[in-house]
């Protein structure tokens, strides 16, 4: 068998393959232009393309697609195949520089919040040079951003390169001020540990809920859940494991760094781990991922679950979205140096990402808000909805003692002053034993906890690179003209240090307690993406973004109004599956249940015996009872949904959704689960949570 340093990249048109293929000048030039992220020349263009395509001929390629990430989340393709009509009825194989530099997809279907005119419904897509072509199903695949004729964002990548830009912006006069003259540009990295549930496709096919919704919407708790912690890190099935194997492969000739794969705590939950990288390659690789985790579960006849709370009551799968800054030297911005000085850079980073947190709570919040992420957040096992940052003890006296002037720990008999003590190397050991902070220092980067599984990366970090950006750029301004390079630093960390302790929480953020005491902090808790998303448009948020032109004011109005959409359109299409699948299945198997027993019943009395008849006359009668609240129930959902169009403007209608229709699905729920309680297993219409969540041996 190959081995996978052989195959590792093998279907990637990365750095080994351009310099093999392309003219030592092309490359050249090419790579300048990646760096400096310069528009491509179409001399350039041309040269590069050719390559391109003999490259992927030779490896069975017959198509190619702009690939990108429109506002759904999840990526978009559409395939043009090579060829070209030649002389005598033959064809040839061609590629050119535009068609790799820009596409332009029919695309004027998806969401553009307003910001595509029908007039000029086809958005054009723009080769991303920075991450690299790829073949995918004989399809060579080339990222690409998407936007509008009018230079709007129409994806989820153009954003996330921009605050990559405005983040490089300010941390670079950071660094410079502290003599780093070397470096040209810093990138964030980010490694996303990507959990997903795996079930088998039977029982995936005979429940509507899941083929709807992806979630279920009805089923009583199992016998045995992930109570005994059995689950976790335990030995993982054969046909889990083969499924596993089959991902590794396909994602390393994607040249995608896929590191470990581990049980999760909840029976049939998994998690997969990949190394970092620079974020707007891991926001690319993680929809990859992403995509052919349910490819390649089918293959198996399994069905992998991105939802973010397929079954209640069970634990849900998020999304740990490692960040850190590093340069383009190599170091790690986020790492506790050796010496003083660069102790000094490393407080000043992290109270840049302090800082930001605090400020931009909101829009922390709402970069992992989704009607799906709503049933995790706060619900025991994943952070609660209020941000707020865990650094461990020891950092945490470091940066009390410098607010306070007081020396810190044993040795120590002067107070800690900045750019003259070093600090201890906080191993992730010190700083990692808490796993409920939504956004937890783990030694020399941030895991943000929050992420549900299913979303797109980039929204989390458009957020975090932007309100860093904006720490950073407050700081630089301030430092850069300081007299007094050394005390000013030193004050501008304390003073960042008291004006933001308030986000630190190193304790359990399961508690309820905690909710309580960041109410007297002041912190926002803001439990559903109806609550949080207006905050989308609050003035501090308009003003940070445009200044970093990371969105404009009509992009940020866009994004507003397509989230609100799409909450509305998930718990739309999750009322009108839970009506069929009660009206269709479930109050007909429990009528066909209780005419069994009331048979059962009338035989009984019929032997003219005195029998014992509890049992039937119980049943019966509490089987009827929960029909007659089920009936009504789903008479006053009906009636609720006959008003959900009424509405003109989209964040009412969203507070609709989640105040009366979602209300009333859980009501309608906690019937249903009843019921499945008291019927006989064989006359009940779905396979249970048991079934599904055991149903890979
Ligand atoms: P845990 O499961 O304890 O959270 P793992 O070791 O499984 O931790 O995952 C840690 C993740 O953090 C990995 O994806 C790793 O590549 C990533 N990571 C490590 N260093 C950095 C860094 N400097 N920037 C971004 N991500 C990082
Ligand atoms: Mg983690």
């Amino acid at each position: 068998m190959e081995t996978v340093t052989n195959y590792f990249g093998s279907e990637v048109f990365n750095d080994t393959v351009m310099k093999e293929r392309l003219p030592l000048e092309t490359y050249e030039l090419l790579q300048r232009t990646i760096k400096n992220g310069k528009h491509l020349e179409l001399g350039l263009a041309n040269v590069v393309a050719n390559a391109m395509k003999d490259w992927a001929i030779e490896k069975g390629a017959t198509h190619f697609t702009h690939w990108f990430q429109p506002m759904t989340g999840i990526t978009a393709e559409k395939h043009d195949s090579f060829i070209s009509p030649a002389p005598g009825g033959k064809v040839l194989m061609e590629f050119s520089g535009k068609e790799l530099i820009q596409g332009e997809p029919d695309a004027s279907s998806f969401p553009s919040g307003g910001l595509r005119a029908t007039f000029e419904a086809r958005g054009y897509t723009a080769w991303d040079a920075t991450s690299y072509a790829f073949i995918k199903d004989n399809t060579l695949c080339i990222p690409t951003a998407f936007c509008s004729y009018g230079g709007h964002a129409l994806d989820k990548k153009t954003p996330l390169l921009r605050s990559m830009q405005a983040l490089s912006r300010q941390a670079l006069r950071v660094v410079k001020l502290f003599g780093n003259e070397d470096v040209t540009r810093v990138d964030t990295t980010v490694g996303a540990e990507q959990e997903y549930f795996l079930i088998d496709k039977s029982v995936f096919e005979k429940r509507k809920d899941l083929i709807y919704t992806g979630r279920t919407l009805f089923g009583a708790k199992p016998p045995k859940g992930q109570e005994m912690d059995d689950h976790y890190f335990g030995a993982i099935k054969p046909r889990v494991l083969a499924f596993m194997k089959e991902l590794d492969e396909e994602l390393w000739k994607l040249g995608i760094l896929a590191k470990t794969e581990h049980n999760e705590v909840a029976p049939a939950q998994h998690e997969l781990a990949p190394i970092f990288t620079t974020t707007n390659i891991a926001a690319d690789h993680n929809q990859l991922t992403m995509e052919l985790m349910q490819k390649i579960a089918k293959k198996h006849d399994m069905v992998c679950l991105l939802h973010e709370k397929p079954f209640a009551g069970v634990n849900g799968s998020g999304k740990h979205n490692n960040w850190s800054l590093s340069t383009d030297t190599g170091k790690n911005l986020l790492n506790p140096g050796d010496t003083p000085a660069q102790n000094a850079q490393f407080l000043l980073f992290l109270c840049a990402v302090i800082k930001a947190v605090d400020d931009y709570q909101d829009l922390i919040r709402i970069s992992v808000a989704s009607a799906s992420n709503d049933h995790r957040l706060g619900a025991n096992e994943a952070p609660p909805a209020v941000v707020s940052i865990f650094l461990g003890s020891e950092l945490t006296e470091i940066l009390d003692s410098i607010e306070k002037d007081t020396s810190y720990g044993k040795k120590e008999k002067e107070t800690l002053r900045i750019g003259v003590h070093t600090l201890p190397k906080f191993t992730k050991d010190t700083t990692d034993r808490n796993r409920t902070s939504p956004f937890a220092f783990t030694g020399n980067k941030f895991e943000f906890r929050m992420l549900g599984s299913s979303a797109s990366i980039s929204d989390a970090n458009v957020m975090i690179n932007t309100s860093v950006a904006q720490s950073l750029k407050e700081f630089a301004d301030f430092l850069e003209n300081s007299e007094n390079f050394e005390s000013d630093l030193h004050d501008l960390i304390k003073r960042t240090i008291s004006e933001h302790k308030r986000i630190i929480f190193n304790g359990n953020g399961y508690d309820d307690q905690w909710i309580l005491e960041a109410e007297r902090r002041g912190l926002l808790n803001l439990k559903s993406t109806p609550d949080c998303l207006p905050y989308l448009l609050h003035e501090k948020n308009v003003k940070l973004f445009t200044e970093h032109k990371v969105f404009s004011l009509e992009e940020l109005r866009a994004q507003y109004e397509i989230q609100m959409e799409a909450y509305c359109k998930i718990i739309n299409i999750e009322a009108l599956t839970l009506l069929n699948m009660v009206n269709k299945d479930i109050l007909p198997a429990i009528s066909g249940f209780t005419e069994e027993l009331c048979r059962a019943y009338n035989q009984k009395k019929k032997t003219g015996l005195t029998l014992d008849l509890s049992y039937e006359e119980a049943l019966i009668s509490s089987l009827s009872g929960l029909t007659g609240d089920l009936y009504e129930k789903m008479q006053t959902l009906e009636s609720a949904m006959d008003r959900r169009e009424s509405f003109e403007d989209v964040g009412e209608k969203a507070r609709y959704y989640k105040d009366v229709i979602f209300a009333s699905m859980i009501e309608i729920r906690s019937i249903v689960d009843e019921m499945e309680n008291k019927t006989r297993s064989t006359a009940w219409p779905y396979p249970t949570y048991g079934a599904i969540l055991f149903s890979v041996k």
